[in-house]
């Protein structure tokens, strides 16, 4: 049994056709790779590739995209509500909605369903890659895929090795990403993977600045995107990603690192408490 390589992956597998299924599918179909888009209604599956159609329409709009290769791509991309569509395929990436228990299921079912060859890989961006490897009886052929939203415009792709993660699969699914016109970076599983592991405590000490009233919130966003060149201030970030999402991974790494430095600011469990949750509620660290 060889592992499949970065160029013998003519077809993925996608499971879920939400935000993340439905770019991760429209990266790879704009780069001539087969895809089978699985969720669990129709409704959901043709509510994917309508995203993956407007997404598309824009790109043309803006002179990005022809019509030819629009046409070309939608042609790539099959959605099914049945996972034995998947088993032309010889890598399938989980994004299905974040829980745990949910994952374990979908990870045991492809695990028997597909040939032992096929890699799998998760989007998740919380959950351990090598607790998710160890459910499977491919633990070896299992890695961490962590895109960014929205997929088709976000250059990077963390490639997250579980423990048990071969070389074969690793260097498979970094040339892939490569293939999607990526710069992957190769990280070692730990709770918050790179990005989120810096990001989201230095959001958490912004509050903290915020609290201690060392500055104004105009203040320290305006501090952090000049003298730091960010493209946005940490608050109006928090506000983005949601306070509670926030407050909800500092308790992930205070827990899972068992070290205080991770202690959620008093102030952000406040304002989610209040319900002051961002943009999505109307008022975060700004009114909206
Ligand atoms: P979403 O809610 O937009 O989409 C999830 C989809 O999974 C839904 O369409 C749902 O119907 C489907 N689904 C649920 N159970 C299923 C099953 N058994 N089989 C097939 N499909 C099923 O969520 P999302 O934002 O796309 O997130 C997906 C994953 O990507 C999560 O693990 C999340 O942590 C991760 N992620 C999200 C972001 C982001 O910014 N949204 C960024 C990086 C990683």
């Amino acid at each position: 049994m060889s592992t499949p390589t970065q160029f013998s992956i003519q077809t993925v597998g996608i499971i879920g056709a939400g935000t993340m299924g439905n770019g991760i599918a429209q990266a790879c179909a704009t780069r001539g790779i087969r895809v089978v888009m699985v969720d669990i209604s129709e409704a959901a599956v043709a509510k994917g590739i309508a995203t993956v159609t407007s997404s598309l329409d824009r790109l043309i709009k803006k002179d990005k995209m022809s019509a030819a290769d629009k046409i070309a791509a939608l042609e790539l991309i099959t959605g099914s509500t049945s996972y034995d569509a998947l088993k032309e395929a010889q890598l399938v990436i989980e994004a299905a909605t974040e829980s745990e228990g949910l994952k374990v299921k979908i990870l045991q079912q492809l695990d028997n369903l597909l040939a032992p060859e096929v890699l799998l890989a998760t989007n998740t961006s919380s959950i351990s890659i090598t607790k998710l490897a160890a459910v499977t009886q491919r633990a070896d052929r299992f890695i961490g895929m962590h895109f960014f939203n929205p997929v088709p415009m976000m250059a990077l792709v963390e490639i997250i090795r579980g423990l048990q993660t071969s070389d074969a699969t690793h260097e498979a699914v970094k040339g892939l990403a490569e293939r999607l016109g990526k710069s992957p970076i190769t990280v070692k599983n730990a709770p918050g993977f790179v990005v989120n592991r810096i990001l989201v405590p230095m959001i958490n000490e912004a509050f903290f600045v915020l609290a201690e009233g060392l500055a104004s919130a105009e203040d320290i966003d305006a501090g952090m995107k000049l003298g730091c060149n960010h493209p946005i201030g940490p608050l109006a970030l928090a506000d983005m990603i949601g306070l509670d999402v926030c407050l909800a991974v500092m308790n992930v790494y205070f827990n899972e690192y068992n070290d205080s430095k991770y202690r959620p600011c008093p102030l952000l469990k406040e304002m989610v408490a209040a319900g002051y949750l961002g943009r999505k509620s109307g008022r975060g660290v700004y009114s909206y």
